[in-house]
């Protein structure tokens, strides 16, 4: 028989509650440990250890950085959004496959 296993979160399991919880694993100074708490347990249990971590890191959220560089894509437009112009513009258009250049146009101009 498969078996589903499920982690629950250790704080919750303690008051006999079941909550999903996820596994995260610590290396803090040469300590190991391994939780398995729900979000809102993390919260509360690492809560003080994580804004003294964010304090020393002096951060307060995760940075993302951008691969990509400058370069960022042409706003493309929604077929879908042309299309309902069309439609509503008494302008013959397919419902499959891809609006034509022209159609693409108009559409821009009719948009200022
Ligand atoms: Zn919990």
């Amino acid at each position: 028989m498969a078996q589903v296993t499920m982690t629950i979160c250790d704080r919750h399991h303690q008051q006999g509650a079941e909550v999903p919880g996820t596994s995260r694993r610590f290396v803090i100074d040469g300590f190991k440990a391994t939780t398995d708490l729900c979000d809102e347990c993390y919260e509360t249990e690492a809560g003080p250890l994580l804004s003294f971590l964010r304090t020393m890191t002096g951060t307060t959220a995760p940075k993302r950085t951008t691969t990509s560089g400058k370069r960022r894509p042409k706003s493309k437009l929604d077929s879908s959004t042309v299309r309902a112009w069309a439609v509503e513009n008494g302008i013959d258009v397919s419902p499959r496959g891809r609006i034509s250049q022209d159609l693409l146009e108009r559409y821009r101009a009719s948009q200022g």
